[in-house]
């Protein structure tokens, strides 16, 4: 596994325990107060109150379920985006971000892992991608089919299994 792979891998696990256990948090509050609230017979207003701050959180409870949703898909797209390494940095980092900011911050602790898994990602192929340029008798052979080596680093076709080179498995 790579190194983005097990920052992201690890950050979403994270986030997704995270929104998982914020969820039970809120909803059991909530579920407590509505119990006690209907043990006191309430008056009129006093069951106002209690709808209305029912209200107020119900768009941290949303945003829980979207970033649930996030740190869900970043952790499919992980694993799934492997020659596509620069998209996958900006996903990470845009859609850690936003998972932040609609948690109330909360995701805060996903997104300090998410953030240098983007980084790793976004440099991953630039700098592969420079080194190859500067081999000679690889020039002209490079499109954006060609999948590097992580043994040898010789390019090959993108539908190719083993490396032409060294027989290594590409992945
Ligand atoms: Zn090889």
């Amino acid at each position: 596994m790579e190194t983005h792979q097990t920052l992201s891998l690890i950050g979403n696990i994270l986030g997704i325990l995270l929104t998982i256990g914020l969820f039970l948090v809120m909803g059991t509050l909530i579920g407590t107060s509505d119990v006690l609230l209907n043990m006191s017979h309430p008056s009129p207003s006093e069951i106002q109150t209690q709808e209305s701050k029912k209200a107020e959180v119900q768009p941290f409870i949303a945003g829980l379920a979207f970033a649930f949703i996030f740190y869900i898909v970043m952790l499919v797209l992980t694993f799934v985006i492997r020659n596509k390494t620069k998209a996958l940095g900006i996903i990470l980092i845009l859609m850690g971000f936003i998972a932040m900011a609609i948690t109330n911050f909360w995701g805060v602790i996903p997104f300090a892992l998410l953030l240098p898994a983007g980084i790793v990602a976004l440099r991953h192929k630039s700098t592969r991608r420079y080194k190859y340029d500067e081999r000679e008798e690889d020039k002209g052979k490079i499109s954006k089919d060609t999948v590097f080596c992580q043994k040898c680093e010789k390019p090959n076709s993108i539908n190719a299994k083993f490396c032409s080179q060294c027989g290594n498995e590409l992945q």
